[in-house]
């Protein structure tokens, strides 16, 4: 008799070493992290609302359950869900049995729904862990394009299935309390949409100007952005150390004093500062206060009610 290869090292043709993953909701995110599991051959099974959006996974492998609840009882490692909103994982999960069960949510939800989420989910016997994800669909299953998944909540858990949530994405486990991946989300997300912001309105300087080259100055915007974002460190530093003079060599004072050319240029380019004057006006507020030879830890401290 021919043994297969697979008999002679004591497995059967249907043995998979790697940990079987149970995926609630089918969006573009969804599917996206569904073909990450897929490729890196872990078992599937997903469910969808519409259960149409599962019928190209099932065919790339995947196995449908007909319902949440049937596919929560029948996971055997984690029961990740990527919904629309907290709201749909209530809903969703309302009716599942989830005693034993992992759960990981990487729905996008605010801090506080993500610590009652989870509170949520361990009164009901499951363990927890809440995700944010850092990346857009395309960069899921590749990692050279630099996206990953902010944890928090359950260590132990993190660590058991550390390499199984690191097949869609890279991972960043950020501490036990279950809202800070969502803070750490919320934060940077905030951060980008002021660099956008800023984007927006020297993209509006130049506007007027028809014989300027759009891509050239494009990467100067890119680099010079890239450059100045290392004033986070610094920010940090000032924070932690409760001295938001340390090491400044750009205090609030000389910022404000500049702010005056950048409005006048926009006046004579004739862009609209709103995106601008809010920001300036806190700084000019802090230096009103005393405090000009502070740096952006300053502002930091303005907002927070210091
Ligand atoms: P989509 O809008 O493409 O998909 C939403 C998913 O939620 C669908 O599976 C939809 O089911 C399901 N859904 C909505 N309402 C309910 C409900 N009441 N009950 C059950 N299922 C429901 O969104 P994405 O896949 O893009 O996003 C999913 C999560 O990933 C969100 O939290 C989003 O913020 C997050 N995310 C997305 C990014 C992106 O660029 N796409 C980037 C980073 C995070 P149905 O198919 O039946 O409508």
């Amino acid at each position: 008799m021919v043994l297969a290869w697979t008999s002679l090292i004591g497995m059967d043709e249907h043995s998979n070493s790697k940990t079987p993953v149970t995926l609630l909701g089918l969006g573009n995110m969804g599917t996206a992290l569904a073909r990450a599991w897929l490729a890196a051959g872990h078992p599937l099974t997903v469910w969808n609302r519409t259960p149409e959006r599962a019928e190209p996974l099932v065919r790339e492998g995947a196995r449908a359950a007909a319902t949440p609840a049937e596919a929560v009882a029948s996971a055997a490692g984690p029961v990740v869900l990527c919904l629309l909103d907290d709201a749909s994982v209530g809903e969703t999960l309302d009716g599942a049995d989830l005693r034993g069960k992992e759960v990981v949510n990487l729905t996008t939800s605010t801090p506080a729904q993500s610590r009652e989420r989870a509170r949520w989910a361990e009164e009901r016997g499951a363990r927890a862990l809440s995700g944010g994800i850092m990346a857009v669909p395309p960069m899921i299953g590749r990692p050279e394009t630099g996206g990953y998944v902010l944890y928090s909540g359950d260590r132990a858990l993190f660590e058991r299935h550390r390499e199984t949530l690191a097949a869609p994405a890279g991972t960043r486990f950020v501490g036990e309390d279950p809202g800070h991946a969502a803070l750490h989300d919320i934060a940077l997300l905030s951060a980008m949409t002021g660099m956008f912001a800023g984007m927006t309105h020297a993209f509006a300087l130049v506007a007027p100007e028809k014989d300027l080259d759009r891509s050239g100055f494009a990467a100067l915007l890119a680099e010079w952005l890239g450059a100045m974002s290392g004033a986070a460190h610094g920010i940090a530093a000032q924070l932690e150390s409760g001295d938001y003079t340390q090491g400044v060599a750009s205090s609030l004072a000389m910022m404000a004093a500049a702010d005056d050319t950048l409005l006048t240029t926009a006046r004579d380019q004739s862009v609209d500062p709103r995106l601008l004057v809010p920001y300036m006006e806190l700084m000019r507020r802090r230096v009103a206060q005393g405090h000009g030879a502070e740096g952006l830890a300053g502002v930091v401290g303005l907002l927070s009610g210091e």
